[in-house]
């Protein structure tokens, strides 16, 4: 007998037959033994609709509150959910994440886990139901709701797994394994039946929505075996995201695992600022005292004393970041110009292969200047190389490195 966790995505639960569908698979799994706790996302579409919802009423709405409404789409599919298992006779109880305890601190909007009760879960498990859990939610100390960030229900399960030691967790969605990049972009992309944690870790962080970045790092800290799969097969086994050390270090393993891609982050230039010590403490202070993320960051220094300052944010905070800037930190930088642009994209390829082979990067900048795609910005790690560029260059990118990396499948 073991425990797993699996977790539902929108698609997968997107109408009644298809949780239906779910119950079915859960219900196969419980006739072979196993406990199970299910974690499922909104219906596809509506975590969007109540998103829209709130901004007819205020179009930057208050975090709080809009966390009250998005949370409630997790809410009508774990009851769909557990009303559909004890329709096929299976002692089924919902819990939102506020109902289980999952704790997370009062960053709403993109809340971040600090304790799962596991108390009233694994009593469940132990009288014999089936668990079903609200993905995507928590509340904080003061029992407000939080939301964990698009696509956090991923991390809800994996939090899960880990909290209750679950043999497996299980990421059903609409494709059946991780890719070497998006299938709907690329559909020569290839399935790979496994995948080191460093490069899951790295295409998420880059941008590959199959998982969600939260979700992967708590599977490294608690060593969770974790498994995506499609909710629409009943064979294969998916692809799993494997532990072992000095994996792609092979000759036989490809230099490059996948290619990543991000529309969400936008670009704010700061330009003709004094060259002097603390200008990027000034500049990048406040914003981090505003809790916005801020992924790439190049200073450029000019001739004539000044420097250009350039870094990204996701689109979502652009206005808000550039808002800080204009009014808490120009009056001391006295900046030629401050700009925003969120026409941007950022592509990435990942492989720890890359630590032991040399030419990767010019190999990448040579395929997008044949393309004449110009690169913004450049930003490497020992397993990745990430570069942001025009928008509408985007898709063209991510094909012609699928293609110069020999990526695609026989
Ligand atoms: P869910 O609603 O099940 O959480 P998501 O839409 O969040 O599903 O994630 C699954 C989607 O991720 C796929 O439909 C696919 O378009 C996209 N995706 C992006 N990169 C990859 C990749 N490397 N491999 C597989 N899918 C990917
Ligand atoms: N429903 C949420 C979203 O659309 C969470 C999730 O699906 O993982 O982002
Ligand atoms: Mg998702």
């Amino acid at each position: 007998m073991a425990l797993i966790v699996q977790k539902y995505g929108g698609t997968s639960v997107a109408n009644p037959e298809r949780i239906r569908n779910v119950a079915k698979r859960v219900a196969r799994y419980r006739a072979m033994g196993h406990q199970i706790v299910v974690v499922v996302s909104a219906m596809s579409g509506e975590t969007n609709r109540l998103i829209s919802l709130a901004k007819e009423i205020m179009p930057e709405p208050d975090p709080r509150e809009l966390d009250v409404m998005v949370s409630t789409g997790e809410q009508v599919t774990i009851g769909m959910t557990a009303l559909a298992l004890m329709e096929l006779g299976i002692k089924a109880k919902s819990y939102t994440g506020a109902q289980v305890k999952i704790l997370t601190n009062d960053a709403f909007g993109k809340a971040r886990i600090l304790n799962i009760d596991d108390h009233n879960i694994k009593n469940d498990l132990n009288d014999g139901f089936v668990v079903v859990v609200a993905g995507f939610q928590g509340a904080d100390g003061n029992g407000n709701i939080t939301t964990l960030g698009r696509g956090g229900s991923d991390t809800t399960g994996v939090a899960l797994a880990a909290a209750l030691k679950a043999d497996e967790c299980q990421i059903y969605t609409d494709v059946d394994g991780v890719y070497t990049t998006d299938p709907r972009i690329v559909p020569e992309a290839r399935r790979l039946d496994k995948i080191t944690f460093e490069e899951m870790l790295e295409l998420a962080s880059q941008g590959s929505k199959v998982l969600q970045i939260r979700s992967v790092e708590f599977a490294g800290k608690y060593k969770v075996k974790l498994r995506v799969l499609s909710s629409f097969e009943d064979e294969g086994d998916g692809t799993l995201i494997t532990f072992e050390e000095n994996e792609g270090t092979n000759m036989e393993e490809p230099i490059i695992s996948g290619i990543a891609f991000n529309r969400d982050e936008a670009k704010i230039t700061v330009l003709g600022v004094p060259d002097k010590p603390g200008i990027a403490y000034q500049i990048l202070g406040p914003i981090a005292e505003a809790n916005i993320d801020v992924d790439m960051i190049i200073q450029n220094t000019g001739a004539d004393g000044t420097t250009d300052f350039t870094f990204t944010v996701h689109k979502n905070e652009m206005n808000k970041a550039l808002g800080i800037l204009r009014d808490k930190v120009q009056g001391h930088i006295n900046a030629r110009e401050i700009s925003g642009d969120d026409k941007i994209a950022k592509v990435a390829v990942v492989g720890v292969g890359m630590r032991s082979h040399v030419g990767i990067a010019s190999q990448m900048f040579r395929t997008l200047a044949e393309e004449g795609i110009n690169i913004q910005m450049i930003s490497t790690s020992e397993i990745k190389i990430a570069v942001v560029i025009e928008e509408k260059y985007m898709e063209l990118a991510v094909r012609v490195l699928h293609k110069a990396f020999e990526l695609e499948g026989e």
